[in-house]
């Protein structure tokens, strides 16, 4: 019942050229049938992305401002990404987290933010090497979820999507085993049903974490995993849809 979402993360990579290649490839091939795919791109290629690439691939930013609008000297807004038809929006990257400091607080802003403007906020946890080893996982990630849902009002968070990252395996070419990766989907599952039993059916929980077309069934074959978010493996676009295909 819960369609997969591919999603590919260009990060601070990409061209014009790269989004004229998926363009061209993606005109060509269709997507797989039942799988649902979104390409967050860098914000100067969102408009051209969302001109030239299929209705049938969502288009996403990598965050979003917390305000509205005003004297925010570089940031964008939601009102902004929603006005060139951007549809969803990563909040909470680890990267985000780590290498500019939005901590709990700034993440639920920003979520907050894109509800606010109609996009669909996808929600990134995910633990550290060291938290992992101090057998923390579960504590953390589900910490990074409480913040955000206890804030919620219950239709609010029927309209999130969950991408559990581990941190030690983005772009590391360390991927966690089907088994590591399921056991945290299901704790994250868990704790959505003591939200509302309903949002556990319904909610969306990617994998992110050096996903690539070698390893993608396996990951995407496990019950509590619905997709992905592939960082390395999207800028390439026929390893974007062998993941799309093994969904
Ligand atoms: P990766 O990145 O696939 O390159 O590990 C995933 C991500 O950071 O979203």
């Amino acid at each position: 019942m819960r369609a997969p979402l591919i999603a590919g993360n260009w990060k601070m990579n990409g061209s014009l050229e790269l989004v004229a290649t998926f363009a061209e490839e993606l005109s060509q091939t269709a997507l797989p049938d039942g799988v649902d795919a979104a390409l967050m791109v860098p914000f100067p290629y969102l408009g051209i992305a969302r001109s030239r690439l299929p209705e049938a691939i969502s288009i996403g930013a990598q965050t979003l401002s917390d305000q509205p609008s005003g004297a925010f000297t570089g940031e964008v807004s939601g009102t902004m990404l929603n006005d060139l038809g951007v549809q969803m929006v990563l909040v909470g990257h680890s990267e985000r987290r780590t290498l500019f400091g939005e901590d709990d607080s700034a993440v639920l802003a920003r979520v907050q933010a894109a509800l606010e403007a109609g996009l669909v906020p996808v929600l990134c946890l995910g633990e550290t090497l060291e938290e992992r080893d101090a057998e923390r996982t579960e504590a953390v990630v589900l910490g990074q979820l409480d913040a955000v849902l206890d804030a919620l009002s219950a239709d609010q968070r029927q309209r999130l999507v969950l991408a559990y990252e581990p941190v030690w395996a983005i772009g590391t070419g360390r991927t966690a085993t089907p088994e590591q990766a399921q056991q945290v989907h299901a704790a994250i599952r868990a704790r959505l049903a003591s939200y509302d039993s309903q949002l556990a059916e319904t909610m969306k929980v990617l994998y992110g974490g050096s996903m690539k077309p070698s390893n993608a069934a396996e990951l995407l074959a496990q019950p509590d995993i619905d997709g992905g978010l592939i960082g390395g493996a999207s800028l390439q676009v026929d390893d974007f849809l062998a993941i799309c295909q093994s969904a």
